[in-house]
């Protein structure tokens, strides 16, 4: 279980928490020994400023020693913009989110933002604006209220809660024993896999990132992530790129660009109208799913 838990820890330490801790946790990565520590460049530039676009050129990847994870995937996502990512288990919708994390980097191809490739700019400056939301968020041991501020640490109370607000999960806190003052985390209250990544999501708008990146669980029947961003999709969105993978179709159904990923290759994009206008893997997701209410990862592996 430690080989899961102590990654998970890191990586969430990498991308919520700002500077300051950021090398130690680049420390711990390494002392673990588990996803390859990427370093900078020694010419690695910063970037100049919020970035506004990032785009995908024929991205190819493999994790060493494996067949081709990823094929050739190109997107292009601007500011106010979500795309979002479907497709059966193991098409690679995770790791096209972890190479923009720059966990990973391309084999070939480029992944740029604001037109500069990611493999050149300085680590630090790319990541102060990312927020990510995995499928199974850490929490530490503490007051619900500091887990959401982990990372803005200048943050109010009143700016906590908006971001809770935004990402649906003020009305389930406000119910806790103790409302944001519940202790949560390993020795805490426990709490569902959809409550956790709610409490991710508002820590990550908190740091109000150019870039958020959704990593949508899969199993959690209670989560409503897809009822949130329908709710709040404008919030959401506003001054920001967001790449969602989902495991509902619902949920991305309000996406400017639907990719459908099979096998690290996109076999079909769009919107949700024009995808299940053409009646191919997408229409036929989305007609197991909505007639019949379940989660269309099951209908997914069926496929596979
Ligand atoms: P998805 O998110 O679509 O379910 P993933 O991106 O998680 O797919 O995984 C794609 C493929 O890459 C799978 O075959 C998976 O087993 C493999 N994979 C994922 N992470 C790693 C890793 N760290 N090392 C080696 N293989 C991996």
């Amino acid at each position: 279980a430690m080989r899961l838990v102590l990654p998970l820890f890191v990586f969430g330490m990498l991308i919520n928490q700002i500077q300051r801790s950021e090398a130690a946790a680049q420390r711990i990565m390494e002392l673990l020994d588990t996803e390859p520590a990427i370093r900078d460049r020694l010419d690695a530039k910063p970037l100049a400023g919020r970035p506004s676009c990032v785009e995908f050129r024929d991205v190819r990847f493999d994790y060493k020693g494996r067949e081709q994870i990823i094929n050739g995937v190109g997107f292009a996502l601007g500011t106010g913009r979500l795309i979002g990512v479907v497709g059966p288990t193991g098409a690679g919708k995770s790791t096209l989110v972890k190479l923009l994390l720059r966990y990973y980097e391309p084999d070939s191809g480029q992944i740029l933002v604001d037109g500069l490739p990611l493999t050149g700019l300085a680590l630090e400056s790319f990541r102060r604006y990312v927020g990510y939301v995995s499928q199974d968020p850490f929490l530490f041991f503490g007051p619900v209220l500091d887990n959401i501020r982990l990372g803005s640490p200048e943050a109010s109370d009143e700016d906590v809660r908006r971001a809770a607000e935004v990402a649906g999960a003020d009305e389930f806190i406000q119910g806790l024993p103790q409302g944001y003052q519940t202790l949560v985390g390993e020795r805490g209250l426990k709490l569902s896999g959809g409550q956790r990544q709610r409490i991710s999501l508002a820590r990550a708008i908190l740091r109000d990132p150019a870039i958020l990146l959704l990593d949508e669980a899969t199993a959690s029947v209670d989560t409503r992530t897809e009822e949130i961003i329908q709710r709040n999709m404008d919030r959401l969105r506003a001054g920001r790129m967001i790449l969602a993978v989902a495991h509902r179709l619902s949920t991305v159904r309000n996406a400017d660009e639907i990719l459908v990923l099979v096998d690290g290759l996109v076999v079909e994009r769009g919107r949700h109208e024009e995808l299940v206008r053409k009646g191919g893997v997408y229409a036929g997701l989305w007609s197991v799913q909505s007639g019949e209410g379940a989660p269309v990862v099951q209908a997914t592996e069926q496929e596979a």
